[in-house]
C-alpha cells in the first residue's frame, strides 16, 4: 500500500509519513470559535481536515482526531453583549448549528470535540507551570509568555524576531517586558465571564486552549497538528512556543510532529473580509445547494492553495456526481473489480484530490475500457476518502426531480433533528418529524443514520 506523503508547514517540504505510534495516529485540529454562522472557510477546513482523517483511517488501525471549539473569546463576549444573549446559550446555539452543517457535508463529527470552557482548570495549571520555568510572568492580572526566554521561537513562521516587531500591528502595551509577548491570562471585569485563578479572576488566551485541549486528550508529542493557513501566524507559533517551554525543549517536533495548512477560500477572485460584505455562510449556501455537491466543490482545488468560489465550481461538481449516480446505476449492486491503484497514489501524495477527480474523469470518460465492477469499485473507493458517492442512484436521481432548495430544506432539517436529538430534546426532535411528515416527507431512521422518502 502506497506511503503517506504529507506537506509540512514547519520544515517547508514533502515529508513522508511516519506515525510515532504505528497502532495509533493522533491528530489535532483547531475548529471554529463559535459566535456565529460558519462560513465556507470553516467548512474547507473542517471537510479538508475530515479527508485526511478518512484517509489515514484506511492505512492506519486507529486513529484518534481532535477538533475542538473555542467557546471562550472576546469576539463571542462582544457579539453576546450585542444581542442580548447569555454566552453560554450564544456558544451552544452556535456549536450546534456548526455539527449540524458539517453533518450535512458529510463530515464524521471528531472523536472527541474538547470545548474550550471545560478545560480551564487545566488551562490554569499549563501556565503556571509556565510561570514556574521562567517562561511565562504576571502583571497586573495578566499573565504574558516571554518570548524570547523561548529558544525556537520562529521555526514555524520563519520569522526572525525583527521581522515579528515589523509585521505586528499589536499596540505595544506598557505591562509587557518585551512586544512580542502574548497573553495567556487575561483579567475578567464583573460583566465578563472569567474563572478564579492565582492571579484574580479572569480567562485564558485564544493560543493556551489548543495547548492544554490537545495535550489533556492527545499527549504529546503527537503526529499531526492542523488548521486553516491564517492560523499559522501567531497562533501555532504561539503554541509551540508554550507547549514546548512547558516539556523545556526548542524543537517544535516535541508538540506536534507534522504541521499542516489548509489554503484560503476566495470568493470571484477576491479575499473573503467583513469590509468587502462577501462572507458566504454555509448556512445560506445549504439553502440552495445539497450538502454533497458542496462538499465535492470544497475539495476540488488542492488543499494547500486557495480555492476560488464562484458558480462555476458548484456546476463542475454537480456535473461530476451526476456523472457518477448515472454510471452507478447502471451497475450491479456488488461486482467485481480491482480498484484503480492511481487513486490511493494520489490520496497518499499529499491528499491530491485535483489528480483522483480527474481520474474519475477518466473512468468514466473510458468506461468501455475497464470492466464496470473495477469502474464502480474505484468510485466508491474514492468516495470513502472523499466523503461523497454513498448514495443510492436513486435517491441522487430523486433530488434532481425536487429542487434543489426543497432538497436542502429536507436535508437541513433532518440534521437539526439528529442535533436535537443528541441532545435530548426529543419534543424539538418529534416536531421536525411531524412537520415533514405533513408535506408528504416520511424520514426513516436506522443505525446508518436518517434516510426518507416520499409518504406513499
Ligand atoms: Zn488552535
Amino acid at each position: 500500500m502506497s506511503e503517506i506523503y504529507l506537506y509540512d508547514s514547519l520544515s517547508n517540504k514533502k515529508r513522508k509519513f511516519e506515525p510515532i505510534d504505528q497502532n495509533h495516529v493522533r491528530i489535532y485540529a483547531c475548529g471554529p470559535t463559535v459566535y456565529n454562522y460558519a462560513h465556507i472557510g470553516n467548512a474547507r477546513m473542517a471537510v479538508v481536515f475530515d479527508s485526511f482523517v478518512r484517509l489515514l483511517r484506511n492505512k492506519y488501525p486507529k486513529v484518534t482526531y481532535v477538533s475542538n471549539i473555542t467557546d471562550i473569546d472576546d469576539k463571542i463576549i462582544e457579539a453576546a453583549n450585542e444581542s442580548n444573549i447569555p454566552i453560554n446559550e450564544l456558544t451552544k446555539k452556535y456549536t450546534d448549528i456548526y455539527n449540524a452543517d458539517m453533518s450535512y457535508l458529510n463530515v464524521l463529527h471528531p472523536d472527541i470535540q474538547p470545548k474550550a470552557t471545560e478545560y480551564v482548570e487545566d488551562m490554569i495549571n499549563f501556565i503556571d507551570k509556565l510561570i514556574q520555568k521562567d517562561k511565562a510572568y504576571e502583571k497586573d492580572g495578566h499573565v504574558f509568555f516571554h518570548v524570547p526566554s523561548h529558544e525556537g521561537y520562529g521555526k514555524l513562521s520563519n520569522r526572525e524576531i525583527d521581522q515579528q516587531l515589523a509585521g505586528s500591528r499589536v499596540q505595544v502595551s506598557d505591562i509587557k517586558k518585551n512586544q512580542q509577548d502574548f497573553v495567556l491570562w487575561k483579567p475578567s471585569s464583573k460583566s465578563q465571564p472569567g474563572w478564579e485563578s492565582p492571579w484574580g479572576i479572569g480567562r485564558p488566551g485564544w493560543h493556551t486552549e489548543c495547548c492544554v485541549m490537545s495535550e489533556v486528550n492527545l499527549k504529546i508529542p503527537f503526529d499531526i497538528h492542523g488548521g486553516g493557513q491564517d492560523l499559522l501566524f501567531p497562533h501555532h507559533e504561539n503554541e509551540i512556543a508554550q507547549s514546548c517551554a512547558s516539556v523545556n525543549s526548542d524543537n517544535p517536533e516535541d508538540y506536534a510532529k507534522y504541521w499542516i495548512h489548509n489554503g484560503f477560500v476566495t470568493i470571484d477572485g477576491e479575499k473573503m473580509s467583513k469590509s468587502l460584505n462577501n462572507i458566504i455562510l454555509l448556512n445560506d449556501l445549504l439553502k440552495e445547494h445539497d450538502g454533497e455537491t458542496i462538499r465535492l466543490a470544497l475539495l476540488s482545488s488542492h488543499y494547500r492553495k486557495s480555492l476560488d468560489w464562484n458558480e462555476n465550481v458548484i456546476k463542475q461538481s454537480k456535473v461530476l456526481l451526476d456523472k457518477v449516480y448515472d454510471f452507478l446505476d447502471t451497475c450491479d449492486d456488488d461486482p467485481e473489480g480491482e480498484i484503480d491503484e492511481s487513486l490511493m497514489e494520489n490520496f497518499s501524495n499529499d491528499l491530491d484530490i485535483p489528480k483522483v477527480l480527474t481520474s474519475i474523469n477518466e473512468l468514466l470518460k473510458n468506461k468501455n475500457s475497464s470492466s464496470p465492477g473495477t469502474i464502480k469499485q474505484s468510485l466508491l473507493f474514492a468516495g470513502s476518502i472523499l466523503g461523497v458517492f454513498d448514495k443510492k442512484p436513486s435517491e441522487w436521481n430523486m433530488q434532481i426531480e425536487i429542487s434543489d432548495s426543497e432538497l436542502a430544506e429536507i436535508e437541513k432539517l433532518i440534521n437539526e433533528r439528529k442535533t436535537l436529538k443528541e441532545n435530548k430534546d426529543f419534543t424539538g426532535a418529534d416536531a421536525i418529524r411531524d412537520s415533514l411528515l405533513e408535506k408528504g416527507v416520511e424520514l426513516i431512521d436506522s443505525e446508518d443514520g436518517t434516510t426518507w422518502k416520499y409518504k406513499s
